[in-house]
């Protein structure tokens, strides 16, 4: 038999080394030592090498438009939305789809390969919408790119937000978006839930709404939304991002929550750069962290994947790619120190998000589609310590970036060695990291 492409000796997420044979964009093999003809082959051993990373909230409208038309100085949501708000009458067409596609350059180099955007339609043009179905179909032999309608000034708040919902759906905007917490008024919110999760139920999509982005404890639309799943029949096609809010709820009232969150198969996304820069602006000290309650959710069966929602846009000054980076802040803003939690944080930023997101193509096993990243690290965990470099991106079966290993050599007298900061692992601790 012969392969169009053959990678071997990589270290496989669950520890096992193995070679990987692609066919026709598809993975056709895993095996140990696979001898056959292929047109191509890579050695990779020693690096671990994983499905691609997934990024479940993101907003590729807004994003590289840091310092357009001014800088956002509170850093809080507010002002990011009014400060989106002034950019939005200024965007064009064309410089929506030229932001996006950069980023989507920058993506791809870092082995980013499925994003869920939210896309704005709140601008009676719809333009983002278009510029965003159009970059969909240009990277679509290389990204997943889903897009999600999303009134970012509230569905009842602003004028023609619930037509232009609509109209973005017909257009072919895969999930239905909502913003609760942001309606003028908690009964508001909570109408806006029930009637965005109806138009889901009726066109048979998914929903993914910003929920209780805020630090008000009594902020409850998750629970709402977690009604509406179970009484629609919606199971497993809900997300709920952000649930800020659920920092600071009352632990009896949590206690209740999360049974109800879990039984519904609602799953959560969580922003955590995103979460620890905005949440918490009125506090004085003690300062709330702001992320909802990671390990208690993973504890109750409910499905987490992290997201990383901006990149040098409006709310938020930093950002470059990279789901490790998000990994690394979900991980020590949720204290997940264990090796199996460390362990997880890689999985919520990779297979964990591409179950949220429908993707049926995804992920390390024969059958399914040849994406797959190379990272010069050892394992899941050290990929998240090193935030560590891409060695080697492949999307539908072919090498799309690639850069040679190329570490740091110190000079100092007596110590002269090539440095890559990768760690062995104890063998009786390394087994628990294989679980
Ligand atoms: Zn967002």
């Amino acid at each position: 038999m012969s392969f169009d492409t053959l990678l071997k000796g990589g270290v496989l997420p669950d520890g096992t080394i193995a070679d990987i044979a692609i066919a026709n964009g598809s993975i056709v093999a895993i095996a140990p030592d696979i001898e056959a003809e292929a047109g191509e082959t890579l050695d990779v051993s020693g690096n671990l090498v994983s499905p691609p990373f997934v990024d479940p909230h993101f907003h590729m409208d807004a994003t590289l438009s840091y310092g357009q038309p001014r800088i956002n100085s509170s850093g809080t949501l507010l002002e990011g939305i009014a400060l989106w708000g002034e950019l939005k009458p200024l965007l064009t067409h064309e410089a929506v789809i030229e932001r996006a596609l950069a980023y989507c350059d920058w993506a791809a180099s870092m082995g980013l390969l499925a994003i869920r955007t939210h896309v704005d339609v709140c601008d009676d043009r719809l333009l983002a919408v278009e510029a965003l179905l159009e970059v969909r179909k240009q990277v679509a032999d290389y990204i997943d790119l889903q897009l999600v309608a999303f009134p970012q000034d509230g569905l009842y708040r602003s004028p023609n937000a619930r037509e232009n919902t609509i109209r973005a759906l017909d257009l072919g905007v895969d999930v239905v978006g909502g913003i609760p917490h942001f309606e003028r008024t908690m009964a508001d919110g909570r109408a806006s839930v029930t009637e965005l999760c109806e138009i889901a139920a009726k066109r048979g999509l998914m929903v993914d709404m910003h929920c209780d982005e805020t630090d008000d404890p009594m902020s409850r639309h998750i629970e709402q939304l977690a009604y509406e799943t179970q009484r629609l029949g919606l199971q497993g096609r809900v997300a709920g991002s952000h649930l800020t809010s659920m920092h600071s709820m009352d632990n009896y009232y949590v206690s209740k929550l999360l049974p109800l969150i879990a039984e519904a198969q609602v799953a959560a996304i969580p922003n955590p750069l995103i979460n620890i820069t905005i949440q918490g602006r009125h506090d004085t000290y003690p300062k709330r962290r702001g992320m909802t309650r990671v390990p208690e959710m993973l504890a109750q069966g409910i499905k987490v994947g992290f997201g990383q929602d901006c990149v040098l846009d409006p709310w938020y000054p930093l950002g470059s790619a990279d789901m490790l980076d998000v990994a690394f802040m979900g991980l020590h803003v949720a204290q997940m120190t264990s090796p199996a939690d460390m362990r997880r944080c890689f999985d919520m930023v990779t297979t964990e998000s591409a179950d949220i997101m429908g993707l049926k193509d995804y992920g390390l096993a024969v059958g399914k589609r040849a994406d797959l990243v190379v990272l010069d690290a050892g394992n899941p965990i050290e990929a998240v310590r090193l935030r560590a470099t891409r060695l080697m991106v492949i999307a539908r079966g072919k090498v799309i970036a690639r850069r040679e290993r190329s570490p740091m050599h110190i000079a100092i007298p007596g110590r002269e060695a090539a440095i890559d900061r990768r760690f062995e692992v104890p063998k009786a601790a390394a087994s628990k990291l294989r679980q």
